[in-house]
């Protein structure tokens, strides 16, 4: 195994993270919160690097569809870069210099050349937890390794600090008068360059706990705050998995012909339902009742009474839905492409009957975020247990518009399938693509792919173009060609918070900016600042 820093940070946090991440190469499905620090983290690094409007348009392309906090989190880009970007002297510095040797990977943020033949390094955070950074091991071994391989004597080793801004729309405030203030507060906010003086002891701790992984056999959880950061919390504390994906090499091999997994969405009657039915060897589990048009078989999804005598019995319709599931993985029969026509009914389906087992009516009634939560866990890994059977299959759902505001005040309609978002970026990232059915002035019909970021879409797959004509074979034409979409994020992911113990903004009250940028203390003698690379 070739180590890096967050490879051993991660083994030292949590070795059974460790394990599933680095031994058993388990990820799960992509949804990152428009604050995400992997995310956010590579948009700065890339507008530092390439300017902002480059940041701007990676970051936007990271989601399914944006919303008011995206726009925000774009106005901190464009506000923080430009006072990094000030600090450097692009004539000089070398941006993401990679480290390579058998053992060791790493990738350096900034180098910057002196004049005197030696280098200086930095590295980027954007984080208001400095302290935490500066213990730790990362720019020590960088030195080490950059003067063993590359031969060049390293100068200074500093951090280069981007202040986070957490502020919240205030009850009383409108959009207008809390954006002022968030660009405000960004205005008021300080980037701050903090140097350490290199470590030896930090570069022989790094290999000893190279060692320690060396020799593992075990690798115990480790259950700390930080738990409630990790991608795998609910596989590692709740035995629920269908956020993971497993490696290529234990995955269903996707056949090309027949088993396509697409989310359409769109107005109602726009074809979506006469499209699936093109599919070879269909069968709609359908709840809207439109499958009557169609040809196709079908299983009718809802509520069923049956009555016994004087005992009236409701078979619900969420476990009509787990049945075909369960009978339609067990194989056994000749079906080849299944439809859930509606999706969002479905999720309705599946609350009832939650709402029913649980003795409630509502999802609040279960206390805070526990209803939520249950079903949650009861509707998605039938969803994925679906997509993952080896069968094509065909999510279909209606569209809705909702506006989003743009940093110019100025109104923009997004369009994206009706179900609420922390629904609908798990399934979109479930699926090999995600389309939008439109119906053109001349009345022909079309399957449209992600473009922009007012249009939900988004997907395993990489199509190439832009839309196709609404027509199954000519669809699969296109879906015989298409290619894995390349990840986009960074691919050797470090959490921020794994080694800070920051807590997301989720959880952040909210703070002023005299917090965001008050002086660290400099009673540690290893510590001093300066004012500019
Ligand atoms: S949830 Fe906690 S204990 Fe479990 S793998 Fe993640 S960090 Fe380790």
């Amino acid at each position: 195994m070739r180590f890096s820093h967050s490879r051993v940070s991660t083994f030292v946090q949590c070795p059974y993270k460790f394990k599933l991440r680095y031994v058993d190469g388990i990820t799960t499905i992509e949804d990152p919160k428009p604050d995400d620090p992997l995310v956010i983290g590579k948009a700065m690094h890339m507008g530092i690097e390439e300017g902002i409007p480059a940041a701007v348009k990676w970051y936007s392309e990271q989601f399914t569809v944006l919303n008011d906090l995206h726009i925000h989190e774009i106005i901190k880009l464009e506000i923080l870069l430009p006072k990094v970007r000030n600090l450097i002297d692009y004539d000089t510095a070398t941006f993401e210099l990679e480290i390579e040797t058998d053992d060791f990977n790493g990738f350096i943020d900034l180098i910057v050349k002196n004049s005197d033949g030696t280098v200086d390094v930095f590295d980027f955070k954007y984080s208001n937890n400095v302290d935490n950074y500066l213990e730790s091991e990362q720019l020590h071994i960088y030195k080490h390794y950059l003067e063993k391989i590359n031969q060049v004597k390293v100068g200074r080793l500093g951090y280069i600090f981007i202040p986070k801004v957490f502020i919240r729309q205030k009850k009383t405030e409108d959009m207008y008068q809390f954006r002022r203030r968030l660009i405000q507060t960004l205005h008021d906010s300080k980037v701050r360059v903090m140097e350490i003086i290199y470590d030896q002891q930090k570069v022989d701790q790094f290999f000893q706990n190279i060692s320690s992984i060396q020799v593992a056999v075990d690798y115990p959880k480790n259950p700390t705050k930080l738990c409630d950061w990790c991608d795998y919390q609910e596989h590692c504390m709740k035995g629920i998995d269908y956020m993971l994906i497993l490696p290529k090499n234990e995955r269903v091999q996707v056949d090309k012909e027949t088993a396509p997994v697409l989310w359409l969405y769109g107005l109602p009657f726009s074809g979506k339902t006469t499209f699936a039915n093109q599919a070879p060897d269909v069968l709609h589990l359908n709840t809207d009742g439109n499958v009557k048009y169609v040809d196709g078989a079908r299983i009718i999804i809802r509520d069923e009474i049956k009555v016994n005598g004087r005992i009236k019995e409701t078979v619900f319709a969420w476990q009509m839905i787990k049945d075909a599931v369960e009978t339609l993985c067990v194989g056994q029969h000749d079906f080849k492409t299944i439809v859930i026509d509606l999706v969002e009914d479905l999720l309705e389906n599946c609350r009832i009957y939650m709402y029913d087992k649980l003795s409630i009516t509502h999802e609040a009634d279960a206390g805070y975020g526990k209803g939520y939560d249950m079903v949650r866990t009861e509707f998605l890994p039938q969803i994925r247990r679906l997509t993952n059977a080896g069968y094509g299959v065909i999510l279909i759902s209606h569209e809705v518009i909702s506006e989003i505001t743009k940093r110019n005040g100025e109104k923009v309609t997004t369009i994206k399938p009706n179900l609420q978002d922390k629904y609908a970026n798990k399934i979109a990232g479930m699926v090999d693509i995600v389309g939008r059915v439109i119906i053109e002035e001349d009345d022909s019909r079309w399957l449209k792919f992600k473009t922009d970021n007012i249009q939900f879409g988004g997907g395993r797959l990489n199509f190439g173009t832009d839309k196709v004509e609404l027509d199954y074979n000519k669809f699969m034409d296109l879906y015989r060609t298409a290619k894995p979409e390349t990840g986009t994020r960074l691919s050797e992911p470090v959490i921020p918070q794994e080694l800070t113990g920051e807590v997301s903004s989720e959880s952040v009250s909210e703070v002023t900016s005299a917090e965001v940028t008050s002086p660290v203390q400099e009673d540690k003698p290893k510590r001093r600042s300066r004012r500019a690379v």
